[in-house]
């Protein structure tokens, strides 16, 4: 008797403890991506990349300083 009670309650545990997981998974926003978050395109070549990485000039992006130049021109 005492065998079937302590089964019951691992499977009422595992059920809960499984039901727990699928919600956290089901509520937890997606992850955010470093890579998707602030790219810019490169206003001469057209390439994209992270803001972090680009050069800004003028409110536009380059991807490296020879194409920021470029845009003097
Ligand atoms: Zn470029």
């Amino acid at each position: 008797m005492l065998g079937k009670i302590l089964l019951l309650g691992l499977a009422v545990w595992l059920i809960l403890t499984l039901l727990k997981q699928y919600r956290r998974s089901m509520d937890a926003p997606a992850p955010p991506h470093p890579e998707s978050q602030d790219m810019v395109r490169c206003a001469a070549c057209g390439v994209h990349l992270p803001k972090s990485e680009s050069i800004e000039q003028d409110g536009k992006y380059y991807c490296c300083s020879e194409h920021s130049r470029h845009a003097d021109q």
